[in-house]
């Protein structure tokens, strides 16, 4: 992109993010930190430790501002671990104070792996934070423990779990990344513990996200085989979308007790309803999850930008958002970082 020439962006010439795609944005997703206390084995490649400086908690605010005022209605803190961070209730409140252009609150949600979650669920509640999705990748704790190469982090993960749901942070949605050979033999399972737990689990489609190289067309278990596997056992019926920008497919259990949904960016690309840019914990503006370039919000801060000059940076940086990803097409690049140091 060229370098911008701040004063022919006007914000009132962008009331609300745009993209060159006729796009709207309106979903902010920020990580926080990208160190992790998991090292789960698609998507760290086993060494600990951030890469990323991260932002103070005021300047996270004071960027997340200038997005919201130029029509952000939803915000997901991410990471890394976003519950590894200190001062994240006070950003989780000030969040919770902060209104949309139309005059309500922001729609705050957090992606957390829940290994945490036991004590911060119901302060996180109070904080003002709606809803949580829990990253957890088997419901056999063998398994589990193989993937997050972390003794006893099935046991926390599923009292996080439960103290979410105490703590009304809810609908409480299970994120499930599924991998051939690493954690299929789960599908029916995660069928069961939806509706056994009152919980929505999503199955996400693997994405060449990794710190390593594991990713292979192979590797990924497609949509259209998840359904079946289930339905044999549980029959299901799909349900509509509640808005067009939804990710994931929705499934209802025929007989009416459960939800599942599937997130399938590989067998079935959603970037056409794309309304979603990422700020990453060092302060970077990516416009998709697979951009090739980053654009440094946080620099324009520290060099004494004023809000104005901010939203115009934005607003030009999400005109320039990407038609869609490319995976798994001849000469397709991995993005320039992986998935914890992007915010998932
Ligand atoms: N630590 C938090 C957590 O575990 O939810 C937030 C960050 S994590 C990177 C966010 C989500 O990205 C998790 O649900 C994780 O399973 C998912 N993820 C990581 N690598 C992925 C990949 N290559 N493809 C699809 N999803 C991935």
């Amino acid at each position: 992109m060229n370098p911008l020439p701040l004063t022919t962006f006007p914000v009132s010439a962008a009331p609300r993010l745009t993209d060159s795609h006729g796009r709207v944005i309106h979903d902010l997703r920020v990580s926080i930190t990208d160190r992790c206390n998991y090292k789960c084995v698609y998507c760290r490649d086993g060494e600990s430790g951030s890469q990323y400086p991260e932002l103070g908690i005021d300047e996270y605010l004071r960027l997340i501002r200038a997005f919201v005022s130029l029509g952000i209605t939803k915000v997901r803190l991410t990471g890394g671990e976003p519950l590894l961070r200190r001062g994240l209730l006070e950003l989780v409140q000030e969040l919770a104070s902060m209104q949309t252009l139309e005059g309500r609150q922001l729609d705050l949600a957090l992606t957390t792996n829940g290994h945490l979650l036991d004590k911060l669920a119901a302060p996180l509640k109070a904080a003002g934070l709606n809803r949580v999705t829990v990253s957890m990748d088997a419901v056999d704790p063998e398994t589990f423990e193989r993937i997050t190469r972390v003794p006893g982090s099935f046991k926390a993960v599923l009292g996080g779990v439960r103290a979410a749901l105490a703590a009304g942070l809810t609908p409480l949605n299970i994120n499930c990344v599924l991998l051939r050979g690493f954690n299929d033999s789960q599908i029916e399972g995660f069928a069961r513990f939806a509706r056994e737990e009152g919980v929505v689990v999503r199955f996400i489609e693997f994405m060449p996200l990794e710190e390593g190289r594991l990713w292979s067309p192979e590797i990924v278990v497609p949509l259209a085989e998840i359904i079946e596997r289930i339905d044999r056992v549980l029959p299901l019926v799909e349900l509509p979308a509640r808005d067009a920008g939804e990710t994931a497919r929705r499934y209802g259990f025929a007989d009416g007790v459960g939800e599942i949904g599937i997130i399938a960016p590989v067998s079935q690309a959603f970037c056409g309803a794309c309304s979603r840019v990422r700020l990453t914990s060092d302060g970077k503006i990516r416009t998709c999850l697979f951009s090739q370039v980053e654009h440094d919000l946080y620099g324009r801060l520290r060099a004494g930008a004023g809000d104005a000059e901010l939203r115009a940076y934005i607003a030009h940086t999400v005109q320039g958002k990407e038609a869609r990803h490319h995976i798994g097409e001849p000469g397709f690049l991995k993005p320039s970082r992986s998935m914890v140091h992007i915010g998932g």
